[in-house]
């Protein structure tokens, strides 16, 4: 046989053979859909599409990574575009700039950014906020963002004071963004979508440059990315997504869950291709894996089924408090690798919340166990290492008015606040960009000799870095950090926090060496800064290193690991706190959960602690609602020896109210009671109140443990 074929199921097989037309690979976890899209690549590949014609997108840097090098390994020198729906639009967007208002240079502002330029254009507008921040004003615009509302056609609604007031404040952000020729992470979904939505040539060019456009993780695509998705396949409906709607993680950020429920009515041709064996995980994890998910009513039932050999239990251990839970998690892990069972690679720590990572730091350090926390951004939004990179998005588009405040007075030349803000009015009344209006600084009205000549000074220094755009990366920086005295003001300072910025600059030197060795001859100042601009969380990550991986929940999607610990699976944090009161969110938490524990491959513990300080507080917790609804017979219960606790686990009782649960009402009742109703609500929106009246079923029923006889409405 084929060997491409060779390690694949039939059905695994079948939907790495579709070529042409629309397909839907709908699988739960472990099944084989991330291994389908690379070997499907190959497979085209191998039938004559040229590789150019092949778009794959995903949502990490590290699982794009992660793919090119399946799909290399398969065919060698074949050259497709693996990429995240990110770096595409940008891609895209540098190409086609002119039409939407940008200069192919344009700026990628982080979140950070993004905020400033908002707080500033509230401020210089005078705009009555009342007492919405800034942050949730932000929200709602990239919300309309995400479901491509632009600014021109922002409707405020009655009964929502803050939707006037985005009315208002949206259009002179979005301006500001493009006088200063930046856009916002949303923009780069936001831009191509209409881009590809309003100019029909453009579309219909790339339509036939990417033939066949694959996604993996459909289910967690929004609007926009529909919208992209959905042009770019009109002339070529060749459009292959792969997804399953129960790993669904991220509403939150305009995530659209009916993207993948209506795929079937988008394409009525579509070839639907279910995965139903899992490779990944041990039967206990995904039996406890479907009880969960069987709970939420907004789903379309799969099946799953293993040929591995029953594991171990899966464990539900409860601890006294946070610290005794990091700590014997830490000890365990230890002995495990002590015993030359597992290495500490084998090991997988997942938590709701970064937060709740400290006190599992510690307790594995006391162990002596290495590791490692997925963290992401944070080395790029260090202040240093924002103020560099500042100079050098100024060299590389000098309308970026964010850079030029960043930059003008750090390290401190004199020019104060006074003197920005009579520049920042000029600009504004000529139309310029800062850094013009600062080379004008002696014609701006107010603005003594002294402070004027200090802007001109810095608009000098900025003049001789640009000369250097086309050099290596090292080279640039080193020059950056000399010529603004940036180093030496560090390298002067006693303060411990400055020596550590110090450090931080020595290692962005390093990062930028290393680029130039893979990027050699110079000019590639615009795609370092995209790769500062487009970190992911996870990637970090360093996969052959001998470490424990400690992460959030939304970062594990689609890893696997031999042994998971999911800790603080509690009310208020798994649930979060912010979702206990609506149903959709409950659901989403309870998908979230289900991507933890189905990224396990042999062993799981699930963990909660009796007291957790959290925000400062120490409080008794309540387990999460999520454990009552496992099948706790087949699990190993693991309590504290210590019966000085005073709270022994008691599993019916257990939960606010606790109440009294009837075994009886099974979930296959439940859903039966519920299936009508779930029909319905599956693909409509537009019938709210049967969603409410399914959640109240779900809570109902949870609650009370009563039998509920549901007639649909
Ligand atoms: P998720 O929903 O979590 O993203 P997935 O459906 O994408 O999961 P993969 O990550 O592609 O699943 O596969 C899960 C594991 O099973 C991987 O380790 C993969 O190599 C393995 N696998 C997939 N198909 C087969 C097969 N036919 N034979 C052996 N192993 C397989
Ligand atoms: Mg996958």
């Amino acid at each position: 046989m084929d060997r491409l074929l060779e390690h694949l199921n039939q059905a695994q097989r079948d939907a790495v053979q579709h070529v042409e037309g629309p397909m839907l690979v709908l699988a739960g976890p472990g099944s084989g859909k991330t291994r389908v899209v690379t070997h499907r690549i190959a497979h085209l590949i191998r039938e004559g599409v040229p590789a150019s014609h092949i778009l794959a997108l995903t949502f990490t840097n590290k699982a794009a990574e992660e793919m090119k090098k399946r799909v290399e390994e398969l065919t060698p020198g074949g050259r497709t575009w693996v990429s995240t729906f990110h770096r595409f639009g940008a891609r895209l967007l540098r190409e086609h700039a002119e039409y939407v208002g940008l200069t192919p240079n344009f700026t990628i502002y982080d979140s950070s950014d993004a905020k400033q330029t908002l707080k500033r254009v509230i401020e210089a507008g005078k705009f009555r906020t009342m007492h919405y921040s800034p942050e949730r004003i932000g929200a709602a615009i990239s919300s309309a963002k995400n479901k491509l509302v632009t600014a021109d056609r922002y409707e405020p609604r009655t009964g929502s004071p803050l939707s006037h007031i985005v009315a208002e404040v949206y259009p002179a952000y979005q301006k500001r963004l493009l006088a200063s020729s930046a856009v916002d992470f949303d923009d780069l979904l936001l831009h191509v979508a209409n881009l590809l939505y309003t100019n029909a040539e453009v579309r219909a060019t790339l339509d036939s440059r990417y033939r066949y456009v694959m996604v993996d993780e459909y289910q967690d695509t929004n609007h926009a990315q529909y919208v992209m998705l959905r042009a770019l396949s009109v002339d070529y409906p060749n459009l292959a997504a792969t997804g399953d709607p129960d790993q669904s993680i991220y509403g939150w950020r305009g995530a659209d869950i009916n993207n993948i429920l209506q795929f079937e009515s988008d394409f009525p041709t579509v070839n639907v291709v279910r995965l139903e064996q899992n490779y990944r995980s041990t039967p206990n994890v995904l039996r406890v894996a479907d009880q969960l998910i069987r709970c939420n009513l907004r789903r379309k039932k799969k099946s799953l089924f293993t040929e591995q050999a029953e594991g171990a239990a899966v464990r539900l251990a409860q601890y006294t408090n946070q610290d005794d839970e990091a700590k014997q998690i830490g000890l365990s892990i230890a002995q495990q690798i002590a015993s030359g069972k597992r290495t500490a690679s084998d090991f997988a720590i997942f938590y709701r919340v970064n937060a709740l990572s400290r006190s599992l730091e510690r307790g594995l350090r006391e162990a002596g166990v290495p590791y490692q926390m997925i963290r992401g951004q944070e080395f790029y939004q260090r202040k240093e290492i924002k103020d560099v990179l500042g100079y050098c998005q100024l060299i590389n588009n000098p309308r970026d008015d964010q850079a030029v405040l960043r930059t003008i007075n750090t390290p401190t030349r004199g020019i104060g606040r006074k003197t920005v803000d009579l520049i920042s009015e000029y600009a504004y009344i000529h139309g310029l960009p800062l850094l013009d209006a600062a080379r004008e600084a002696v014609q701006v009205q107010g603005l003594a000799a002294r402070s004027a000549k200090k802007a001109l000074g810095y608009v000098q220094l900025v003049d001789k870095l640009s000369k250097l755009a086309a050099g290596e990366m090292e080279e640039i920086l080193g020059t950056i950090l000399e010529e603004t005295g940036y180093r030496k003001t560090l390298a002067e300072s006693e303060s411990e926090e400055d020596l550590n910025r110090l450090a931080n600059i020595e290692e962005l030197l390093t990062d930028a060496r290393q680029f130039d060795e893979k990027n050699p001859g110079g000019g590639h100042l615009e795609t370092y800064l995209e790769n500062a601009w487009l970190v992911n969380e996870t990637d970090d990550w360093q996969d052959d290193t001998d470490k424990v991986t400690m992460m959030t929940l939304h970062a594990a999607k689609g890893l696997e690991f031999p042994v998971v610990y999911l800790v603080a699976v509690e009310q208020g944090l798994l649930p979060h706190e912010r979702s206990i009161n609506d149903e959709d969110q409950m659901e989403e938490e309870r998908r979230l959960a289900f991507v933890g524990i189905t990224r396990a491959e042999q062993e799981l513990q699930l963990s909660y602690a009796v007291h957790r300080d959290f925000r400062g507080q120490r409080r008794r917790t309540v387990p999460s609602p999520f454990l009552l609804e496992l099948p706790r017979e087949e699990m190993e219960l693991i309590e504290p020896n210590n019966d000085s606790l005073g709270y022994p686990m008691d599993w019916d009782n257990f939960g606010e109210g606790g109440s009294e649960r009837d075994e009886s009402n099974s979930f296959d009742e439940y859903d039966q009671t519920a299936t009508p109703v779930e029909a319905t609500v599956e693909l409509d929106e537009s019938r709210p109140s049967l969603r409410v009246a399914a959640a109240q079923i779900t809570t109902a029923s949870k609650l009370s443990g009563k039998k509920e006889q549901v007639a649909p409405t």
